[in-house]
């Protein structure tokens, strides 16, 4: 049977390590949707053309960390026929046997407006930049002014802006540890899980 977790959330707050670990915890199946949309930025071209040909080998490029890879995500995530064309296969990974937890921007609002559990994990912009500046390196302060513009890019757009559902669970990790947010995380689940 099917259980989706759906976690959402600006850059570098913690989405990728929590949905890992309860991913591992609960043995559901995890999709990245990030990778998604940083697989069509670095592919150039036309992004649309990018979106309904992406293959599996895409996802597996050495480039698609980096802040760059970032930024041209969020650019070519603002077309609505690039988030069209990956739309039904994110429905489908969330809808798998077994259990599923996708992390993204809009998995709560749009992907899956009918998750089992929803959460939302956010972090002030100057944690979450000192944070991804510690992980990739460079100038601290460049760092966060590209994580301000890309937040500013995700929240702004018309097609799925970045928000928190209305049902969704909020986690602000600005004062946690990666321990006590995982901790967090795995309880939300975990009421719902076991109710069910
Ligand atoms: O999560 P990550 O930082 O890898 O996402 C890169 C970019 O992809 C985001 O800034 C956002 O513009 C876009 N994205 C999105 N919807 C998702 C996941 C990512 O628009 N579900």
């Amino acid at each position: 049977m099917s259980f989706t977790v759906a976690i959402d959330g600006p850059a570098a707050a913690g989405k990728g390590t929590i949905s890992r670990a309860v991913a591992a915890h609960f043995g559901f199946g995890h999709l990245d949707t990030g990778l998604l949309y940083r697989a069509v930025g670095a592919l150039g071209g036309d992004p649309v053309a990018a979106a309904k040909t992406l293959r599996p080998e895409d996802l597996q490029r050495g480039d698609l960390r980096t802040l760059e890879a970032g930024q041209a995500a969020s650019r070519v995530a603002v077309i609505p026929e690039v988030r069209a064309a990956l739309r039904d296969f994110q429905r489908t990974f969330a809808l798998r046997q077994g259990g599923a937890v996708l992390d993204g921007r809009d998995i709560g609002t749009v992907i899956c407006p009918e998750a089992e559990v929803k959460l939302f994990v956010t972090a002030s912009a100057e944690v979450r930049a000192h944070r991804r500046w510690r992980e990739l390196g460079g100038d601290e302060a460049d760092v966060l002014a590209q994580v301000v513009e890309r937040d500013r890019r995700d929240m702004d757009r018309a097609d799925s802006p970045l928000r928190p559902a209305k049902d969704a669970v909020v986690i602000d990790t600005t004062d946690m540890t990666i321990d006590q947010a995982v901790a967090a995380a795995l309880a939300a689940v975990q009421r719902v899980y076991s109710a069910r």
